[in-house]
């Protein structure tokens, strides 16, 4: 029994298509065609009335939202509330992201991620590690009395969850170029952040097959004249992705834009770093026993050090229309198409036959007002 959404402006990934219906049979879109001309399985129509069907956005570094911080209760209830929170702001896939902890916290982690996605919790694509495998004179919020080297018991738990990908964010001059390209060739994707190394040691790990670049510019080492940094090896490398906090607080919109500029076309990916305050109505919380404190937009420690982000997807989208200069179409993509890529799922960020019907709804002043997870409607707003 299929259902055909009809009068709506759809956004395939590449054009926007009007008198065109997307029609979804379990969890899939099986044809995007003429709305006068619908295949005799659909049984039922939704009246987009207008608004536009867009692919739905896909997080790759989310701590929290609802009030709950995955670090706090690794468990698939916090899944649950994260994936709702977010859900309401344009979030049909995501990846929870644990920041530096113990190994058991890590394991607890992985568990509810494996039972998430086996229990179908709506969005739930595998996990981000995002440490504990950093360096401290890099920790941003992160407690360094966490951090560890990648040794053979680390790499059994880096490598244990068989269901859905798992992202790893490490500092590669902690590591060897062996234990990058191990960790790639057991399926993880390996990103760098928090990281001291200069331009030659992370053109070494690119070499290594490292992929993608964690919030670039924060927490890494920077661009300058004589030492390109960090920051120079990703805006030089074409193939790997670097993820941005399009908050306004994080980088500055001008070092976006350069960055924008600068890196090859399909690379920068829009991402959150959301923290519980996202969908939560007390926006003050609890990080590694410190109040982190929600002040205009901005979370901070007492001493003024920025912990994660009060954004949605949402607003990424519209801040990076604004502080970019790019149409809605790139901001979408950056949102949907390209972090797909980056993560290897094949068959989300774009609104095509055969693909998952992962798919939002925005209005005319760019809310969202319906979405879809696995063909199913799970509208919060
Ligand atoms: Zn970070």
């Amino acid at each position: 029994m299929a259902t055909a959404l009809v009068n709506g402006i759809v956004f395939t990934s590449e054009h926007w298509l009007t008198n065109q219906a997307v029609v979804i049979d379990e969890d899939k879109i099986t044809a995007v065609c003429p709305a006068n001309d619908l295949p005799s399985q659909v049984a039922n129509t939704i009246d987009l009335k207008q608004q536009r069907l867009v692919p739905g956005f896909i997080d790759t570094q989310v701590n929290g939202g609802g009030g709950a911080l995955f670090n706090d209760a690794p468990t698939l209830e916090t899944l649950r509330i994260i994936s709702e929170a977010h859900r309401a702001f344009g979030t049909t896939g995501f990846y929870p992201t644990l920041i530096s902890d113990n190994l058991e916290v890590m394991q607890a982690g992985i568990t509810a991620v494996k039972q998430a996605i086996k229990k179908k919790v709506p969005g739930v694509l595998g996990i981000h590690l995002e440490g504990p495998f950093l360096n401290p004179e890099r920790k941003g919020v992160h407690d360094a009395s966490k951090f560890k080297i990648i040794d053979e018991s680390a790499f059994q738990i880096l490598t244990s969850l068989d269901i859905g990908k798992t992202l790893i964010t490490l500092a590669p001059e902690l590591t060897t170029p062996e234990m990058i390209k191990r960790l790639i060739n057991a399926g993880v994707i390996v990103s760098a952040g928090h990281s001291a190394a200069t331009y030659e040691q992370t053109k070494i790990a690119l070499a290594s097959g490292l992929t993608s670049f964690t919030h670039l510019f924060n927490a890494m080492t920077p661009f300058t004249s004589r030492e390109p940094g960090m920051v120079g090896a990703a805006l030089e490398d074409k193939n790997s992705w670097c993820g941005i906090i399009a908050d306004g607080f994080h980088v500055h919109p001008a070092s976006l834009k350069i960055a924008y500029q600068a890196k090859t076309r399909g690379k920068i990916i829009l991402v959150t770093d959301a923290m519980p305050s996202v969908g939560a109505i007390n926006k003050n919380f609890m990080l590694n026993g410190e109040l982190i404190r929600y002040d205009n937009g901005k979370l901070t420690t007492a001493t003024g050090t920025l912990a994660g982000s009060d954004l949605t997807m949402i607003s990424t989208v519209t801040n990076a229309i604004s502080f970019l200069d790019i149409t809605l179409d790139e901001a979408i993509r950056m949102a949907s198409t390209y972090p797909a890529a980056m993560m290897g799922e094949k068959y989300l960020g774009e609104i095509k036959a055969g693909y998952t019907a992962s798919m939002i709804l925005i209005d005319d002043q760019n809310r969202v007002t319906r979405s879809w997870v696995n063909g199913r409607e799970l509208t919060e707003n």
